[in-house]
């Protein structure tokens, strides 16, 4: 079975099974109206009419110049598979790269791509074939032009017939058959699965899935699948023992392989001819047939059916005893053998490379998208990490600035509460205990800078009766003018304060006894000059002045307090309305 194995897909037949070629011609040139349309209907003649295929061609390079960048890959894909299919596999190959590198037409690269299969595997670049044959099965989902998909499952299908993968040729095959394209018929999805049940030797003669084949592919007109199918059924004829069968099968499909001229099929009906008859018994014959095979090939051509036709030689000149002929096509035999089984060998192992470069690449791919993911993970955590600390700080920002503000204001109504607690509620100014300590604090600076101060009590004069005439409240509002009539006499840096009732107190700082006396009458005039009213009677109100100077009693405050009150005291019985300072030798003066 391996022999037939071999003798389905040597390479010409390879290319055959890519290369349909119905010679058929008759087409008029007509003038190019619509070029995209003309390449497509070129494209769909390939196989089913070449040589028409061929002319329109060259009609459409003559007006290549008018083509849009689209129409001009197409074309040139089309010279590729024209170049391809005479045989310049090297132009095809850089032609079809071509395509496939720079179109920018998916489609057609596609379409590129599996012609470049076959293209490598004829060449016997097996590595590279399947290589290329691996990623076209990657990129498949993704391919939508229908045409395109059933010509890449066409050729993934033959490869991996090729690489003795009978099961997966069979399942991309079925695949042809869910996906046929207009313009295309069941012929070549069931032509490529009897092909690969074949070559997996799970035909018989009588398999269904054969006659199917070959019923499909008369009925659509394709020949040379019909012819492909027909021979194997040769083969399997031979193989099975039934000679006649083969013979009357060969004179049956004679004249479609003569009018096609495939080669392939010429020189494998003639070797199958061959072995009928030697298996008949008709040794002449055989031998002429097996002569006619062997002149068909060129010298140095490796080939199943040379082999095949080497072997029925042999075996014919061994039985009639003819040694030394017998020897030399064994020796042929065995070369061809030789060189078939190489190339079987060949692909098995290319087709082994490249599963395991696959398998190596989709272990890498998946240890870096493990990396990815922990990195990914790592990122996550970081990100996570880094928005807590934000939140971290932004919670810390708030209690901080929570705290601030509350330090803030707990400093604000702290010092609020020390500025009342050292100012007389109802009229602003210091209140007795803070002027006292102000007091002391400033004569004791001033005693420094050895500067003079005097010190003036004030008490206004009869304010029981105002109170008692005018009312409480008339009482608190001479208090207030008081206050505002001496704060204007007043320079920013004395000192005034409320002793209690209707008593105040000045310090007049950096101020001689003159001086002093000359700003206490000034306050006693201004007391005097302005009277309130109220209830719309005019409230007149005077004070008496007591001013004591550190020029006689000295920075100490108790002193200087005692002599103002003093002199204050001398100024109410002096007749009130006066102000009386102590002098210099201690006696009283009046201003
Ligand atoms: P003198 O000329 O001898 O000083 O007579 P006076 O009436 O001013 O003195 P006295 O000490 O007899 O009266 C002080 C009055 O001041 C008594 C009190 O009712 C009044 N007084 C004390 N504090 C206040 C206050 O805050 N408001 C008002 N309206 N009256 C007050
Ligand atoms: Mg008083
Ligand atoms: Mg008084």
């Amino acid at each position: 079975m391996r022999r037939l194995q071999s003798r389905f897909w040597s390479w010409p037949v390879l290319t055959a099974i890519a290369w349909i070629v119905l010679l058929q011609s008759g087409h008029a040139a007509a003038p190019i109206t619509d070029p995209a349309a003309f390449l497509y209907q070129a494209e769909s003649l390939d196989t089913k009419d070449h040589p028409q295929f061929v002319r329109m061609l060259q009609q459409i390079h003559h007006e290549a110049i008018r083509l849009t960048p689209e129409e001009q890959w197409h074309l040139h894909y089309l010279d590729a598979w024209e170049t391809m299919f005479e045989g310049d596999y090297a132009k095809s190959e850089a032609q079809l790269h071509d395509v496939i590198d720079h179109s920018g037409d998916a489609t057609l690269a596609t379409k590129a791509s599996a012609l470049l299969l076959t293209n490598l595997a004829a060449n016997r670049r097996y590595e590279e074939a399947f290589a290329l044959a691996n990623r076209a099965t990657t990129g498949l989902p993704g391919v939508k032009d229908p045409k395109a998909r059933f010509m890449l499952l066409m050729h993934l299908s033959q490869m991996l017939d090729l690489a003795g993968q009978t099961d997966l040729a069979i399942q991309y095959a079925r695949m042809m058959e869910s996906a046929i394209p207009s313009g295309e018929t069941l012929c070549r999805p069931l032509y490529f699965q009897a092909a690969a049940l074949y070559n997996g030797k799970r035909l018989t003669s009588s398999s269904p899935e054969l006659q199917r084949a070959i019923d499909t592919c008369v009925a659509a007109q394709e020949p040379i699948f019909a012819n492909a199918m027909w021979l194997t059924l040769g083969s399997l004829y031979l193989d099975e023992n039934q000679p006649g069968k083969a013979m009357a099968l060969l004179n049956q499909i004679a004249p479609s392989i003569r009018i096609n001229h495939y080669y392939p099929h010429m020189l494998s009906a003639q070797v199958q001819r061959a072995q009928a008859y030697a298996k008949l018994g008709n040794d002449t014959e055989a031998r002429k047939a097996a002569l006619a095979a062997i002149s068909m090939g060129n010298p140095g051509d490796i080939s199943i059916w040379l082999k095949e036709a080497y072997e029925v030689l042999y075996q014919i000149e061994k039985k009639q005893g003819n040694a030394a002929a017998a020897l030399a096509y064994h020796e042929h035999y065995v070369i061809q053998d030789k060189g078939d089984l190489n190339d079987i060998s060949a692909r098995t192992e290319a087709y082994e490379v490249a599963q395991q470069h696959m398998l190596a690449q989709k272990l890498e791919t998946e240890s870096l998208s493990k990396q990815n993911n922990i990195l990914r993970l790592q990122q996550a955590l970081n990100t996570k990490a880094v928005e807590t600390s934000r939140l971290y700080i932004a919670l810390l920002l708030v209690v901080l600035v929570s705290i601030v503000f509350w330090v803030f204001r707990l400093k604000r109504s702290q010092l609020r509460f020390k500025e009342l607690s050292c100012l007389d509620g109802l009229t602003g100014i210091f209140n007795h205990q803070h002027f006292i300590s102000e007091a002391d604090r400033t004569l004791r600076l001033l005693e420094k800078k050895h500067s003079a101060a005097c010190l003036v009590f004030i008490d206004l004069d009869h304010f029981k009766q105002v109170n008692d005439t005018h009312g409480h409240a008339v009482g608190d509002a001479v208090l207030r003018r008081t206050v505002a009539l001496c704060q204007k006499q007043l320079r920013p840096a004395d000192l005034f304060g409320r002793l209690g009732g209707e008593e105040f107190c000045l310090l007049l700082v950096e101020c001689s006894r003159e001086q002093g006396m000359v700003i206490a009458d000034r306050v006693r005039m201004a007391i005097e000059a302005l009277p309130i009213e109220a209830d719309g009677c005019v409230v007149s109100f005077s004070a008496s002045l007591g001013l004591a100077s550190t020029d006689t009693s000295g920075y100490g405050l108790q002193r200087l307090c005692r002599e103002a009150d003093a002199a204050l005291y001398r100024a109410k019985r002096g007749g009130r309305n006066r102000v009386v300072a102590d002098t210099e030798d201690g006696s009283l003066a009046e201003a």
